[in-house]
């Protein structure tokens, strides 16, 4: 039961999201026992690894390059600190690893082949692998899926009237499109929303209807609380009540009855007590880690706590789907043996030239 044939209509939705609260949160765990392992919280990381300086104009975001935050922003992670910093969040019990990179699309030039090279290294892990990299194309989408990738992060992050007074720089078509990539590619969808920017109720359900709409609905729902950064259009919005945030994940859970209902942005500003609330209306997972791309996230041993004192497990790789395999790029692979045709041919072209008694100057041959 992917999308809930009772609670599948606008009007059946608003009747439910509106429901007396701990009605509400009883109907979604009462689902939640019959679909997942209540007492498993899936712990996930998500590095920023590559930060600011983005051309969009996400109202909600202190990555834009178009507002004046804290943020610094800084060029691509390498592979090898992206994967230490992977190997540390493993240790400290996270099964997923999400790499969010501000961009507002993917290239097709040597940081996106970064990028591969990172999925293959965190997939190889025994990681759950998200990305989350602005819009892709197809053909995108299959390089990421070859490389190892078990999961594209792309949030609709409200409904479609509500979205353009967000962001300007996009539509919410170009959204769906991305989307429909990543499935078409085989790969596991992560796409959710944001609650407290301003929306009306009538958003989030709407937000939920584009879900609905979908033929197969995301596997991984995301349901974030805005954090308002100073220096952003949105910095002024007052933070949500808690209940609001229940009642939202209880009744996404209810809708959605086998995706996994992520308790994400904004756990900093709820109490244990709140949270715990949460993962009785569904929530089957966190992201940990100090850091949710660039605003404050409760540290790893606070998280560790909290599991111990509601008998919570964090739940392993794997368990809703394949591990998938890494496969060699060969875009990566063409211009690797581009670099040593070329290497060989400079090499042959000094020894030639010594061979005559001339010293060429030293070159440095360089990937593109
Ligand atoms: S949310 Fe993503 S696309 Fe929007 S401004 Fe921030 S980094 Fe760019």
């Amino acid at each position: 039961m992917k999308i809930n044939p009772a609670y599948n209509t606008r009007e059946n939705i608003t009747e439910l999201y509106n429901k007396p609260l701990l009605e509400l949160v009883y109907e979604a765990a009462t689902l939640h026992r019959k679909y997942h392992d209540p007492s498993e919280v899936q712990m996930s990381s998500l590095i920023s690894v590559k930060t600011g300086g983005c051309t969009e104009d996400c109202g909600y975001c202190p990555q834009s390059a178009k507002y004046n935050t804290d943020v610094e922003a800084h060029k691509l992670m390498t592979v090898e600190s992206v994967v230490e910093q992977a190997k540390t969040a493993k240790a400290n019990g996270s099964s997923r690893l999400c790499m969010g990179a501000a961009w507002r699309e993917v290239r097709d030039n040597k940081d996106f082949d970064d990028v591969i090279e990172m999925v293959q290294e965190v997939n190889s892990l025994g990681m759950e692998v998200c990305c989350t990299l602005g819009m892709m194309n197809e053909e995108q989408a299959l390089r990421l899926k070859n490389a190892g990738l078990y999961a594209y992060n792309h949030n609709l992050d409200s409904s479609e009237e509500f979205y353009a007074d967000i962001i300007s720089t996009r539509d919410y078509q170009n959204r769906l499109d991305t989307i429909d990539n990543a499935r078409k590619a085989g790969i596991s969808v992560c796409s959710g929303g944001i609650i407290g920017m301003g929306e009306t109720i009538d958003d989030r359900i709407g937000l939920l209807m584009s879900y609905v709409a979908m033929d197969t609905p995301p596997e991984s729902i995301p349901i974030n609380a805005l954090v308002a950064v100073e220096g952003t259009p949105l910095e002024d919005q007052k933070p949500i009540d808690s209940w609001e945030l229940i009642r939202m994940i209880a009744t996404t859970r209810i809708v959605f009855p086998q995706s996994v209902v992520r308790l994400s942005a904004g756990r900093t500003q709820m109490s244990t007590e709140a949270q715990a609330m949460c993962f009785m209306a569904g929530a089957n997972s966190i992201f940990a880690g100090d850091k949710l791309l660039t605003t404050p996230n409760p540290e790893f041993n606070e998280d560790a706590q909290m599991f111990e004192l509601l008998g919570l497990t964090p739940k392993v790789p794997f368990k809703d789907g394949e591990q998938p395999k890494s496969h060699l790029d060969e875009k990566i692979e063409m211009k690797k043996k581009e670099q040593v045709r070329r290497e060989q041919e400079l090499k042959e072209a000094r020894e030639k030239a010594e061979a005559n008694g001339f010293a060429p100057r030293k070159v440095t041959v360089t990937q593109d």
